[in-house]
């Protein structure tokens, strides 16, 4: 295993010993919230690293002291060599996880198993199945649900992942924690993120309060129990007393958690990001493609990382409509 190295420590003194990569820019589902309406201009695929190119660069994150890689995109499960590439990534030294829409799940579950991965999120906005056509503009409901019930039946950590839009699914909060009643599932509430052309609003996004607010009127505030949460986790834990599951709620928008952030993201044309919010990328793969060391076009990523959100400390600056539409769609970002 790596060891920490001040290659990936930044100017605040937090170490990034987790490694998102997106794997692809497209996606089987059209999620209104992530992908823009018109769709998004893709990389020519000769600019997306091959499955060799993305390992060599994860090798070397993984020298420098990333023990955690998350392969996410797009729908990393499009990728048709992503067997090939969990299979040479599983050589790492690193806690494989993935973030899928679970469509294609029972195509790959067995390559999950060989490559130790034990921990899956998988996105699912509403327990309703017209609406996750209203959502998705695809009609794969029973599909992610079946899938779902396979990964559990194979002991798979199970975590969903809902971002909550008023108006849109913000009437769902009690009956996706219900569900963790008899099924042993962390949902992870997401307040809607503002990204280029997802037509986001603050009014949209449901905060880490109201969340809270209806989840202890429910259930009764005495119900509601805090978990530990591990240290550079996202999301703050709770579970109802005596239900199996548990639930989180990640509150980018209204209350950020830059301050223990441990994470880098590679995007699938191999530019290395240093925050979701940052419109500043720098191109690992054109370095590598000519033989270049990659190392230093890191350290400056590392090392020109901001203190909260990319510098978008302020609600008001960051509620900048001009702001979203200079940065990647989510899609092209890989969350
Ligand atoms: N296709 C995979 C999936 O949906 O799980 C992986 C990629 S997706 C971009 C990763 C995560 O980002 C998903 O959980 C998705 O819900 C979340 N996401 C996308 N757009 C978002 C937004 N505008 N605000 C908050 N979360 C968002
Ligand atoms: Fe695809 Fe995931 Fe984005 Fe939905 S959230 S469009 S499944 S990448």
């Amino acid at each position: 295993m790596g060891s920490s190295s001040s290659l990936l420590t930044d100017t605040f003194g937090r170490h990034h010993n987790y490694l998102r990569i997106s794997l692809t820019e497209k996606c089987n589902l059209r999620c209104t919230y992530c992908m823009p309406a018109e769709g998004v201009s893709l990389s020519p695929s000769k600019h997306l690293m091959t499955a060799d190119e993305l390992y060599e660069i994860a090798a070397l994150f993984v020298q420098q002291g990333v023990n955690k890689i998350r392969l996410t995109g797009g729908e990393p499960l499009v990728r048709k060599d992503f067997p090939q590439i969990l299979e040479k990534l599983a050589t790492l030294p690193v806690a494989l996880t993935l973030t899928t829409n679970a469509i294609l799940v029972d195509r790959f579950i067995s390559h999950f198993a060989a490559a130790g991965l034990k921990k899956i999120n998988v996105s699912l906005d509403t327990l309703n199945a017209q609406r996750f056509q209203k959502i998705t503009l695809k009609d794969n409901f029973k599909q992610v649900k079946k899938n779902l019930k396979l990964l559990q039946a194979e002991g798979f950590e199970i975590k969903i992942n809902v971002v909550l839009i008023k108006d849109v699914n913000d009437d769902e909060i009690i009956d996706f924690i219900q569900w963790t009643a008899h099924e042993p599932y962390n949902i992870r509430f997401i307040e809607f993120m503002p990204f280029d052309g997802n037509n986001w609003e603050r009014s949209k996004t449901v905060g880490l309060q109201e969340i809270q607010e209806q989840i202890s009127c429910h259930f009764g505030l005495d119900q509601v129990i805090p978990l530990t949460s591990a240290p550079n986790d996202t999301a703050k834990t709770f579970k109802i007393k005596g239900f199996k599951g548990a639930y989180g709620i990640i509150s980018t928008v209204t209350n950020p958690f830059c301050d223990s952030c441990n994470r880098l993201r590679l995007t699938a044309n191999g530019k290395l990001r240093s925050c979701l919010f940052s419109e500043e990328e720098l191109d690992l793969l054109t370095a590598l493609r000519a033989g270049k060391p990659i190392e230093p076009i890191i350290s400056k990523v590392v090392n020109q990382k901001k203190a909260i959100r990319a510098g978008l400390e302020a609600p008001t600056n960051f509620e900048d409509p001009a702001h979203h539409s200079k940065n990647r769609s989510m899609i092209r970002i890989g969350g």
